[in-house]
């Protein structure tokens, strides 16, 4: 960067107000006003990695189709019954028949918490891939994505 004054090349340069006017000045003119403080040459920061032309992979979580049969085995395993279980859980007993009965399916942040009460593995991930230059392909949909993506609320 150059002083405003003499147009020196300096990579620091006193921030100076000379009458009035704040001025970028080398440590020589600065000595005509009054330094503010220092201006340091912009390091330009490092380049973002610049946008990769692969596929979008995109992780989702889903909450695993045997989610019912699991919670109801580990509650079996426990030996209690769907209230006490519920009470164990905090939750209410209609919710936890529901889970059992595949009418509800927690959603993930309940699952994650479900999942360290009982020590039960009900998150999986699953990677989606979405090809930009393949639109087609990203639509094809399984009626097993289906009914994950479904599952998930
Ligand atoms: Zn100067």
């Amino acid at each position: 960067m150059q002083c405003d004054m003499c147009g020196k090349e300096e990579s620091s340069l006193l921030k100076t107000l000379v009458e009035g006017t704040e001025m970028n000045l080398c440590r020589d003119c600065s000595k005509y006003g009054e330094v503010r403080g220092v201006v340091k040459e912009e390091v330009p920061e490092k380049k973002k990695k610049e946008a990769v032309e692969e596929p979008e992979e995109e992780v989702v979580e889903v909450i695993s189709e045997e989610f019912s049969s699991k919670l109801k085995n580990k509650r079996e395993s426990m030996g209690m019954k769907q209230e006490e279980f519920a009470k164990s859980i905090n939750e209410k007993e209609s919710v936890v028949h529901k889970w059992e009965t595949g009418e509800m399916t927690p959603n993930i942040g309940k699952a994650r918490e479900l999942e360290k009460k009982l020590k039960l593995k009900i998150v999986e991930e699953i990677v989606e891939k979405h090809e930009r230059n393949a639109p087609g392909k990203a639509e094809a949909v399984t009626i097993g994505d289906i009914i994950k993506v479904r599952k998930k609320n």
